[in-house]
């Protein structure tokens, strides 16, 4: 298929994102989630008019308003659209060729920059912390091993929840085995770098064409562990090491990232997680993307001030994503989240000592409770 379209993008045309509340979006980034939501089925979700529409944007030089990779773009970032322009190129709406799956929300972490409907632990303190929560249960789980047909799959990504630990997972990785050639299967999975796989898993991993395995780790040491609260950061390690034995195990195409979200609480550290990557896993791949949500973790909304002492800590993407859009500044309610989680988590912040002396300067909002309210119903209603 030919297209000139330059906002063009692969998922709403052979892709789907399957998430465990049983909404089924073009991409697991994609935000405009309201009219997607009346949905059961991945076919309705897929003809419904809004992605009809979409479709049609996206082959007339527009962007969609729910998307995320414009702003990316903009900032000289290369987007998840780019990368799956280079995958798939242009091709036109039809059987579903690459899927993300998302099996349920429970996780053995809550990160900082996480929310319910990813991690089941963060529940309870959303209550705490914003007197709503973002999921409405505690709880989703999808029964995605059924909705699927897994013989027209050229792609599966698999995110969490904590996916190495998910029953769901290791069940619907057993039918691939059963059902499919796995063989001209790729798979590409985030987990979080504490759990090693389980037998039905270990053998897709072994078997299946490209595998490429995202480890998510925000920062070295004892920061990722706060970030990443339940995380153990010498657990991280040994998990790696068996990671890495995967590139010998497996015959094929294998890459192992490790992937860091980056925002207020590590852009200045990063260096320290890329340097002991780089010298301790040779093999690894090291990438890095932006934090937008929430949006008082998301660079681009801190202080001028706090950019300027940053700025000889970080690469040239992230300077040029943290002044690209100044249009906010959310500093004093990043404060009034940091301060009172720490409270409901008994944490303490000693691991980032310019963050924490410029914290020290800066006054918190005397009230963020509308605050927070107004960016969870962005989030649940796009
Ligand atoms: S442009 Fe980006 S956000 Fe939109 S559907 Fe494609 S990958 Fe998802």
């Amino acid at each position: 298929m030919s297209c000139k379209s330059k906002t063009y993008c692969p998922y709403p045309f052979i892709g789907a994102s399957l998430q465990s509340d049983g909404l089924t979006l073009p991409c697991g980034q994609y935000m405009n989630v309201a009219p997607l939501k009346q949905f059961n089925t991945i076919d309705e979700a897929r003809n419904s008019a809004h992605m009809q529409d979409m479709r049609m944007k996206m082959l007339s030089n527009q962007h969609d308003s729910g998307c995320q990779c414009p702003a990316e773009e903009a900032a000289g970032i290369q987007s998840m659209r780019q990368s799956a322009l280079k995958q798939f190129g242009y091709n036109p709406f039809g059987k579903l060729k690459t899927v993300e799956l998302f099996f349920d929300n429970i996780c053995n972490l809550k990160c900082r920059m996480c929310a319910s409907s990813h991690s089941h632990l963060w529940f309870e303190e959303e209550k705490e912390l914003y007197g709503t929560t973002i999921n409405p249960t505690k709880y989703v789980k999808r029964n995605i091993s059924e909705e699927l047909n897994v013989l027209e799959l050229e792609e599966i990504k698999i995110y969490g929840g904590e996916p190495l630990q998910s029953l769901e997972a290791e069940k619907f990785f057993g039918r691939l085995l059963e059902e499919a050639d796995v063989s001209n299967i790729s798979i590409d999975m985030s987990t979080n770098a504490t759990k090693l796989p389980l037998p039905n898993t270990l053998e897709v991993f072994k078997k299946c064409k490209h595998l490429k395995l995202n480890l998510s780790i925000d920062a070295y040491g004892t920061l990722n562990d706060f970030i990443r609260s339940g995380s153990d950061w010498d657990e991280i390690v040994e998990n790696m090491k068996f990671f890495d034995t995967l590139i010998d195990m497996r015959q094929g195409d294998t890459q192992l990232i490790v992937h860091s979200a980056i925002g207020i609480y590590n852009a200045n550290l990063i260096h320290e997680l890329n340097d002991y990557v780089k010298t301790e896993f040779p093999r690894f791949v090291k990438l890095q993307q932006m934090i937008q949500y929430p949006v008082f973790l998301n660079l681009q909304n801190a202080p001028d001030e706090y950019k300027k002492l940053i700025e000889p800590f970080v690469d040239d993407d992230t300077k040029r994503y943290m002044y690209n859009n100044i249009a906010h500044n959310y500093f004093e309610h990043f404060l009034n989240f940091h301060n009172k989680l720490n409270t409901i988590r008994s944490e303490e912040f000693i691991h980032n000592k310019l963050l924490s002396d410029f914290m020290a300067t800066y006054k918190p909002a005397d009230d963020s409770k509308q605050f927070f309210l107004d960016q969870i119903k962005f989030l649940v209603n796009g």
